[in-house]
Order: structure tokens, then C-alpha cells, then sequence
């Protein structure tokens, strides 16, 4: 079973969410694709830890056979190609490789290249197999690290996939492949704007998703309302908890240090349909 953590804006308790959840069936796969603040292995600190970066295709293109007949720049979408000094020229950040400037190109004139765009890591922790993405600075899309991370999977009974924050292409690509969606919402005015847009997105996935109010003091109504009008089970009150803090600051995981939250999120597990037999 595969479970994607969301949450509408970070700050909300997502990769705390994430972690425990894994930690919760002991055996498991946790991939961050968070991939622009990837802080999963913070907690898990990984053992045997492997890194392979991970790059982009983009054109390169040879003077000796192109004619230039500005097809290729004419053919790209993304304006990502301009014809300068009897040559074209990619602006790489912009291109998003989709390959069809080497199609259209009637000399052959255009090769691929690959760009590195950032490193995908996988170790171990425990029984818990960690994978993290981890975008260079300055990048504007994780999403072709994210495809690579959740490409990566080894396979377990269950996978945790810890979304980028939002509801934007990263968040949809993290989650296509989930088959249950958590949604961790603060119980505030934000927090329930926030909880709307990734149930949205959960919605278009169609895939059926539970909602963990995290940071709860008193309930707040109107999210309540929310998850009663919609269906939506509330699979756990975390209230602030000094203790909880304290182990989360000193980057523990509250599964294996507190008793109370093994419990919570034992029953978390159990609701999300990925509890052990
Ligand atoms: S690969 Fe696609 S996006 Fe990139 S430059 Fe060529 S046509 Fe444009
Ligand atoms: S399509 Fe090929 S030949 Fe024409 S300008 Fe582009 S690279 Fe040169």
C-alpha cells in the first residue's frame, strides 16, 4: 500500500506525519519528495547511504550539420531556444526535455545532453528504507527528481510518500501513485483554506483520503464541518505537547521515544488501512 502525506503549506506537521507513519509499520519505505526541503532524513538519520545525481535532457546542437533552418526554435512551446550567431541556443532552465526540437530537426543536428539537476539518495534506517530527493539550488521544477525518487521504490507493504507542501504539478506527480491520501491541517482559518486545496487535488486523483488536525487546541468548526460535509474520516487530534517539541527538536522520531504517540500513530496506520495483520 502506498500512502501520500500532504499538507496545503509547510509548517503544517507533514514530514512529522510522514516519518512516524513509516516508523509505525516498522517495515517500510518512506520517500521524501519534498525535494525542495527534504527533512525526513533529519529523523531517520540513513545508514549505507547511496547518492546518484540525477539530470535533465537537454539539446545540444552541431554546428557543422545544422543549416539553420529554425525549425527547432520555431517547433519549442516553452521559448526555450533562440537563434543567435547562426546557431541555436537553449536556455536550459527553461527547457523542459520533451525532445521534439531533435525531432523536428531535418539534419539530425541535435543531440541530448544531460543536465544535473539535483541528487537522489536511498539508505536505511533500521527496517525502513529511506529515499530522499534532493534539488540543486536555483532549480525551477522538481519534478523529474520526484519521478526519479518515487521510480526508486523497493517495494514494501507499505510506502510513505511525503509530498512537497501546496497543491501545485509536484504535489499531484508525489501523489498520483498513492493509494490513500493524509491530509495534516492546522485548525485555523488558513489551515482550512489550505486542507480545501489538497482535498481538491486528492479529489481529481480520485483517491480516497483521512485528515489529521495537527497543532489542536480547542476544534475549530468550520474544518470539522468541512470534513463532515465531505466525508473525510479524522484520523487523529495532535494537540501541543512540550514533549512532543522537545523530541522533535532534537530531530528523534516520537514513534520510538513516546509511548503515547506509538499509539496514535498505530491507530493512524490501522484507519489508513496500512496497520499489520
Ligand atoms: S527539448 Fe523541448 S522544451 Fe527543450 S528546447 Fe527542445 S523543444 Fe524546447
Ligand atoms: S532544426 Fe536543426 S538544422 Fe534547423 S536550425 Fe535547428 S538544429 Fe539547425
Amino acid at each position: 500500500m502506498k500512502i501520500a502525506v500532504l499538507s496545503g503549506k509547510g509548517g503544517a506537521g507533514k514530514t512529522m506525519v510522514a516519518v512516524n507513519l513509516a516508523a509505525a509499520a516498522k517495515r517500510a519505505v518512506y520517500i521524501d519528495c519534498d525535494v525542495e526541503e527534504p527533512n525526513g532524513r533529519l529523523f531517520w538519520k540513513p545508514a549505507e547511504v547511496r547518492r546518484t545525481q540525477v539530470g535533465v535532457a537537454v539539446p545540444e546542437f552541431d554546428p557543422a550539420l545544422c543549416t539553420g533552418c529554425r525549425r527547432c526554435v520555431d517547433f519549442c512551446r516553452f521559448n526555450a531556444l533562440v537563434y543567435i550567431r547562426e546557431t541555436p541556443r537553449v536556455f536550459p532552465e527553461v527547457c523542459h526535455s520533451c525532445g521534439g526540437c531533435a525531432l523536428v530537426c531535418p539534419n539530425g543536428a541535435v543531440r541530448e545532453k544531460s543536465r544535473p539537476i539535483g541528487v537522489l539518495e536511498q539508505g536505511r534506517s533500521g527496517d525502513v528504507t529511506v529515499i530522499t530527493g534532493e534539488l540543486s539550488p536555483g532549480e525551477a521544477s522538481g519534478v523529474p527528481l520526484i519521478r526519479e525518487a518515487l521510480r526508486a521504490d523497493t517495494g514494501s507493504s507499505l510506502t510513505v510518500i511525503d509530498c512537497p507542501p501546496g497543491s501545485a504539478c509536484p504535489v499531484m506527480e508525489s501523489a498520483e501513485a498513492a493509494d490513500y491520501c493524509i491530509l495534516v491541517a492546522e485548525p485555523t482559518a488558513f489551515g482550512l483554506h489550505n486542507v480545501k486545496m489538497v482535498h481538491e487535488l486528492a479529489v481529481i486523483l480520485g483517491k480516497p483520503c483521512g485528515v489529521i488536525i495537527n497543532k489542536q487546541e480547542k476544534a475549530y468548526e468550520p474544518l470539522e464541518l468541512f470534513c463532515r460535509e465531505n466525508g473525510l474520516e479524522i484520523l487523529a487530534r495532535i494537540g501541543y505537547d512540550a514533549e512532543f517539541a522537545r523530541l522533535i527538536a532534537r530531530g528523534e522520531i516520537l514513534y520510538h521515544a513516546d509511548r503515547r504517540a506509538a499509539a496514535l500513530f498505530d491507530g493512524v496506520l490501522k484507519r489508513a488501512g496500512g496497520g499489520r495483520e
